[in-house]
């Protein structure tokens, strides 16, 4: 029998793309999704004439967009306007000490000489390996299915691995390029949007640099909204179904087969089922205990990726210091990383990002007002009150006032905080994480959960646990995996 029926659980754009795939390659996909909106952690919050994305705002890799915009033949500019960002971002070391990273590739090599003489012409090499990286990386590794050992360690790709550096931590090889902390600092910090930190990721994520330097920093105009938008309606478009407001209370397994999903209203029967909902919550909430691919014991023992305190916050002014994206680095920068990946504390110090969408995108704000967006790294897991929110509501404000030289707080006039508990009833986030599965050597490739249930042959799971991981564009290459993986099955 063809099987020709599929239910995906879940609209986040790994639901999004794999829905979109599978109705270009016939099926009749519906998606069932459990908020009131698709898009997931790129939800979009309204409030007072204020427009604020929930999640991702950075808006990097444009070449995997063009990529899975060319699979229906089209590109990513026939749904949304797109702006390269200049300058990319702002970078505060403090609160009279401020760089700006530019479009133009030869102002940064000139900025970095001025951190550090020489670092110039060593930037130049870094980003040359930067990009000899993403390039292999894109051909041999990311957009491959790992099943077996032997899929990962073939001689080649441990040739390669060396290569690319996969064996060292991205730190240590940042050291030995820069002594300058503030230049290894602008190197490091993109490892935090895979989930990690620059002391124990693998260097081969120096490749980022490349992301970060040379295909520089996007925005769809209107917010990352609008490219949730884009890939509902490309879905859409390939027929695909939506049904939303209706979580799934469990995935229906008759002698190791999926036959459906029950939810709250009625029972969809399917020929196969997509997970896209949090891997490690589904495969323990919804999923029979003999048919769960992983045990509750590997759930526990994973490192689980940062969750994110957030502020969303509608001012009633411009904030004249800040820029689109704004990065401010604490000098004790490495303490905020053991409080998250260490300790698993809430941070004493921390660095923290701020972006204001209005900068570019007047409709995200009333005239004059500013969309404010403040996100400081946690780790997941941790205790989340009223009282803590309100603590670091405060440390977060004043600090903001010292680095914007101006005051905040009584211009505030939308504010919500976001954290773990939101990430757990919102998106049923494992552990109220925000981004999923931490990028470690040991949980790349192979070492992420896989694509296909252990147990369930028509049983499937895309998103941030898999690989290649965290972040919109490896969301979509997940999707862009699993879909192939469906086709040659
Ligand atoms: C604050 C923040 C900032 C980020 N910044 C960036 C950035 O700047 N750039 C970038 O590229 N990435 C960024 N990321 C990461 C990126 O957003 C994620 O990697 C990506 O969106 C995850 O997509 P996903 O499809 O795997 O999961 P999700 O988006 O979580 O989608 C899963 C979906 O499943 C639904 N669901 C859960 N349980 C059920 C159920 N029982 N029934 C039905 N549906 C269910 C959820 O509601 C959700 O819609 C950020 C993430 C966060 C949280």
């Amino acid at each position: 029998m063809v099987e020709k029926n599929i239910i995906v659980v879940g609209s986040g754009f790994g639901g999004l793309a794999a829905a979109a795939l599978l109705g270009r390659n016939g099926y009749q996909v519906t998606v069932i999704e459990k908020n009131e909106q698709v898009g997931g952690r790129a939800s979009v919050w309204k409030k007072d004439g204020f427009v604020f994305d929930m999640g991702p705002s950075w808006y990097l890799m444009p070449d995997v967009f063009e990529k899975f915009f060319a699979e229906f033949g089209k590109k990513p500019t026939d749904y949304m306007d797109l702006v390269r960002l200049d300058p990319a971002y702002r970078v505060f070391f403090s609160t009279h000490d401020s760089v700006d990273i530019s479009k133009n590739l030869q102002k940064n090599l000139d900025l970095f000489e001025t951190l550090e003489p020489g670092a110039k012409e060593k930037m130049k090499e870094y980003l040359e390996k930067s990009q000899y990286e993403y390039d292999i990386a894109m051909r041999d590794f990311i957009y491959k299915d790992y099943k077996h050992l032997t899929d990962f360690f073939k001689p080649k790709l441990i040739v390669e691995g060396t290569k690319l550096h996969m064996f060292e931590k991205l730190d240590s090889y940042a050291k030995r390029y820069f002594h300058s902390e503030k230049i290894r600092q602008i190197l490091e910090y993109t490892i935090v949007f895979l989930g990690g930190s620059p002391y124990d990721s693998p260097a081969l994520y120096s490749l980022m640099s490349h992301v970060d330097f040379n295909l520089g920093v996007w925005f769809p105009k209107g917010g990352i909204g609008q490219l949730v938008h884009a890939m509902f309606t490309l879905a859409k478009e390939q027929g695909v179904s939506f049904v939303l407001n209706e979580p799934v209370k469990k995935i229906q397994i008759s002698q190791a087969k999926a036959t459906g999903v029950i939810t709250e209203k009625k029972t969809y029967d399917a020929d196969s089922v997509i997970v896209n909902a949090d891997y490690a919550w589904a495969d323990t909430h919804l999923i029979e205990k003999k048919y769960q691919s992983y045990s509750n014991h590997y759930w526990e023992k994973r490192k689980i990726a940062p969750s994110a305190y957030l502020l969303f916050l509608g001012l009633d002014k411009p904030i004249k210091k800040f820029v689109h994206h704004n990065l401010y680095f604490h000098p004790q920068w490495g303490q905020h990383f053991d409080d998250i990946f260490k300790k698993c504390q809430w941070p004493k110090s921390f660095s923290y990002y701020v972006s204001c969408i209005s900068k570019t995108d007047p409709m995200a704000a009333p005239k004059g007002c500013e969309n404010v967006f403040v996100l400081v790294p946690v780790a997941p897991g941790l205790e989340d009150t009223d009282d803590i929110r309100e603590i670091y509501f405060n440390k977060t404000i004043d600090h903001m006032e010292k680095l914007a030289g101006e005051n905040i707080r009584d211009h505030i006039i939308v504010k919500r905080i976001f954290a773990h508990n939101d990430f757990s009833q919102r998106y049923n986030a494992y552990k109220g994480t925000a981004l999923g599965l931490a990028h470690t050597l040991k949980q790349t490739a192979i070492f992420r959960p896989r694509h296909q249930s252990k147990k369930v042959k028509n049983l499937y799971f895309t998103g941030h646990y898999n690989h290649p991981g965290i972040g919109v564009p490896m969301v979509i290459i997940s999707s862009q995996i699993l879909a192939d993986v469906i086709k040659n099955r």
